[in-house]
């Protein structure tokens, strides 16, 4: 695996090559779940380039930035051992180069207002960002993203409509703990209790889907499954119902019947972030699939 830190380095080695490009950004700690982005991207005949870089600009919470877990010795075995061709490791020079301001200027709608949106403000301007300024030095023709981000990656296939990118998107299943935990980085920071606890989070969603298809209404839901984390000891800030595309909260009562009525088979997703001790988890269930 070639690394590259600087961005002409990248560039001159990718316009030798002639394999289509399939391009992971990451934030670095990895796990099983950024490694499957790469095993996608070489199963569907690509070179495989993952990206490490904490990007500053899309912390709210400088704690948070600080704290990220970073592992880069383990994290480049890691990608050799998946097959993993091309690590680009920037460093913040190289991303936002001194005297540019690279910050986009979309309006995303409901897309970045709500959920994550509104815990964490400016988030997502900043996730966006960097996401179109590495796919600008990268210039890949597969981008892969995990459904573990559910809405990021609804707001990245939005940005690649608004600015016409030249890139296919591709959803990557959440890869999960065998109690059910998704796989995050910041697992790591989680207290032997609190790792403990956590799977209730995805008990909730999978709760969700089953209250979904017998008509509980939404608030009910929405109520029943913010009960069920307080009482494993968790604090989540919410936990949603949307649109599998607009992330428009669905109905409150006949999601199922009104989505199969529209025939837009836009799905629909249970959305969910939760404090488990000092550290956010977010995870995601579709409850019913779009189309
Ligand atoms: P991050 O390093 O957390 O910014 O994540 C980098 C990419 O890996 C994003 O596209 C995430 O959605 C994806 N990812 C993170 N965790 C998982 C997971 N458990 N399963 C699948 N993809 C994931």
């Amino acid at each position: 695996m070639l690394i590259f830190k600087k961005v002409a380095d990248l560039r001159h080695w990718l316009d030798q090559q002639t394999l289509p490009v399939g391009f992971a950004p990451t934030m670095g700690a990895l796990h099983a779940g950024h490694l499957e982005l790469i095993h996608l991207a070489k199963t569907d005949g690509c070179l495989a380039v993952a990206s490490i870089f904490v990007n500053p600009t899309q912390f709210n919470d400088p704690k948070d930035l600080e704290k990220y877990p970073r592992t880069p010795e383990k994290d480049a075995e890691l990608l050799i051992g998946a097959g993993c061709d091309v690590l680009f490791m920037p460093p913040v020079e190289e991303v936002y180069p001194p005297g540019q301001d690279l910050t986009i200027d979309l309006d995303f709608g409901l897309l970045d207002t709500v959920m994550e949106g509104e815990f964490r403000p400016g988030h997502f301007l900043g996730m966006a960002t960097v996401v179109n300024r590495l796919l600008d030095i990268v210039r890949p023709q597969k981008l892969y993203m995990g459904q573990k981000d559910y809405q990021q990656l609804s707001i990245v296939r939005d940005m690649i409509r608004q600015l016409n990118l030249p890139v296919e998107l591709i959803m990557c299943p959440t890869v999960r703990e065998p109690d059910g935990l998704a796989m995050s980085s910041r697992n790591v920071r989680l207290s032997p209790e609190m790792r403990a606890a956590a799977p209730v989070i995805h008990q909730t969603l999978q709760w969700a889907k089953t209250a979904l298809e017998a008509d509980v209404s939404r608030e009910e839901i929405q109520a029943g499954a913010m009960d069920k984390l307080r009482a494993a000891g968790l604090r989540p800030e919410y936990f949603e119902l949307v649109d599998g595309f607009t992330l428009a909260p669905t109905p409150s009562k006949g999601a199922i019947a009104s989505m199969q009525e529209s025939g837009a088979g836009h799905g629909i997703v249970a959305c969910t972030a939760a404090f488990a001790g000092e550290v956010r988890l977010i995870d995601n269930l579709v409850l019913v699939a779009g189309r």
